[in-house]
């Protein structure tokens, strides 16, 4: 909390002798729904420095081509506060087409909007169209927006379609000024998170918006406007409107991005816990639970800090967790007798499965997770077993699956000192397979620049035995070719390929899922 109060106050100190302007553009705002405010470059700490080239030659290259071209959303947020940004957002009067038109590094995304990803590697700039203020989105009959695609050609209108005040200042790559419409710097300065427009409508419109609200209170340290904040508790049960696959990502964004602590705090507060892990009535609540989730998410943060990632299948194995242990107890107490290792087994998973199913209905946890998961559990619940055979502890300590679950039982012997003795036991074989799983990743970093390294080499052969092929290709130009349309066809087929395939890439790595 700390470190950001004392970076809104640098930010009064830079913004220092705007008070007034920026008091008096809310209150325009307040009276009016939406006022231009423009900060002229000498009067905010935006920098291109800050900015990195790929968003820089994004922007020039729609100025250049005669479009408007603003940086928005997250990244001036963050800049202001002089964060760094998690990724960099562009927004322009360029129709989708003509914006892919212009970057052949680009592919059209999205059905409920349609965006560009301008890819530069591993980087994505996503360049949204202006949208439409307009009445042509399709709403369903609670009132959410199904499908929205109208665009504008105002920068205002694009403005009253975005989600909170904080989030809707624009940073003009002409003149390097910023745009703000709604107050949103003000609010900035006081650290305040304010929905655009009316609450319950914007709400009604996109329930996620109020898990965003959420996750920007826990992010930032602000605090929730009052009427912003009104309707959360009320309006909560709209969220099941939403689909599994869409919740899975925003929960992860909650939970894995570095303040996943303060987040369930805030969830909790808001009580919408119980809705994002329906499985777990009577468990969520209860002093174990909460210790235990605290335990690990302040582990998952610290990592994060340390430039670790956090997977989606241990924040999933730790809330499912006590639900399971209960599932796996009851039956065994059905069953009534010793159980077989194989009789073990099986029944864990029918545990598992069973807590993943209620989950499913609000986060749609992916096969391979589902699986990570189990096989997390399985491991947790074998090296806290008191029979273990002395010959099955190497074999345990081998599998993939036993870092993460020795981090597990860690967290609990905290406040169950029953499981410290088997703590002990297990930390040499942890210590060396941490070495192990070190050396396997350097050897891995190793083997991947020796790959691309191949590659390029390839990359340069061909380019060279392309050029030569030039050389000659004017005497072969009588040489038959494809018909227009097998053309047509390869070309659309290859750049289907890629589309997939990159979005795979980039869902992956966004839900830090690559190994
Ligand atoms: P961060 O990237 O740090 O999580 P962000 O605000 O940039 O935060 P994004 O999901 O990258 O979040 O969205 C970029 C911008 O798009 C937002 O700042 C906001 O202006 C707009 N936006 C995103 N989601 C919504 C939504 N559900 N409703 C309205 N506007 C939205
Ligand atoms: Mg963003």
């Amino acid at each position: 909390m700390r470190p950001v109060l004392s970076r809104i106050k640098k930010i009064s100190a830079l913004l220092f002798g705007l008070d007034d302007i920026l008091k008096q553009h809310k209150a325009k705002v307040r009276k009016r729904g939406a006022a231009l405010l423009t900060l002229e470059r000498s009067q905010h700490t935006i920098s291109r420095k800050n900015i990195p080239q790929t968003a820089l030659r994004t922007l020039y290259r729609l100025r250049d081509a005669g479009f408007k071209a603003y940086l928005v959303g997250g990244c001036v947020r963050d800049l202001l506060l002089g964060k760094a940004p998690k990724d960099f957002d562009v927004s322009t009067n360029a129709r989708p087409e003509q914006v892919h038109r212009l970057f052949p590094n680009s592919r059209i995304i999205g059905r409920r909007f349609k965006i560009v990803h301008v890819v530069y590697g591993q980087e994505i700039i996503e360049v949204t169209t202006f949208r439409n203020d307009d009445k042509s989105a399709i709403q369903s009959r609670e009132g959410m927006l199904v499908r929205d695609n109208s665009y504008g050609n105002s920068i205002e209108d694009d403005s009253n379609r975005r989600d909170f005040t904080i989030n809707a200042i624009y940073y003009d790559i002409d003149d390097f000024s910023l745009l703000d419409f709604h107050g949103g710097v003000y609010d900035l300065n006081r650290g305040i998170i304010d929905i655009i427009g009316d609450p319950d409508t914007r709400y009604q419109e996109d329930p996620v918006r109020m898990i965003r609200a959420i996750r920007f209170k826990a992010k930032l340290g602000f605090k929730i406007a009052k009427r912003t904040e009104e309707p959360l508790s009320r309006l909560a049960p709209l969220l099941l409107n939403i689909s599994n696959a869409r919740m899975f990502d925003e929960v992860n964004k909650l939970f894995l991005t570095g303040h996943g602590l303060q987040s369930y705090r805030e969830l909790k507060r808001y009580k919408f816990l119980e809705l994002l892990f329906p499985g777990q009535k009577g468990i969520i609540g209860t002093a174990d639970f909460d210790r235990f989730i605290e335990y690990a998410l302040a582990s998952s943060d610290q990592r994060t800090l340390q430039q670790k990632r956090n997977k989606p299948h241990f924040l999933y194995t730790v809330f499912l967790w006590p639900k399971i242990e209960r599932l796996v107890a009851k039956r065994k107490a059905k069953l009534g007798h010793e159980l077989s290792p194989q009789q073990r087994h099986e029944v864990i998973n029918q545990a598992c499965d069973q807590a993943l199913g209620d989950q499913h209905s609000v986060t749609a946890v992916p096969m391979a997770i589902a699986g990570d998961i189990k096989k997390l559990i399985q491991t947790a619940i074998l090296i806290t077993d008191p029979d273990l055979e002395a010959r099955q502890t190497e074999e345990i300590a081998q599998q993939p699956s036993f870092r993460a679950a020795f981090d597990i039982i860690k967290l609990r012997a905290k406040f169950e000192p029953e499981l410290i003795p088997f703590v002990k036991f297990w930390q040499h074989y942890y210590d060396e397979a941490q070495e192990r799983f070190n050396l396997a990743k350097l050897e891995r970093e190793e083997r991947r620049a020796a790959r691309m390294e191949k590659r390029r080499q390839r990359r340069e052969k061909s380019e060279r035995r392309r050029s030569r092929q030039e050389l000659t290709a004017e005497g072969q130009a009588c040489m038959e070719r494809p018909t227009a349309a097998q053309e047509q066809f390869n070309d659309d087929d290859a750049a289907a390929r890629q589309e997939r395939l990159a979005r795979a890439r980039a869902w992956r790595a966004s839900m830090n899922l690559d190994p």
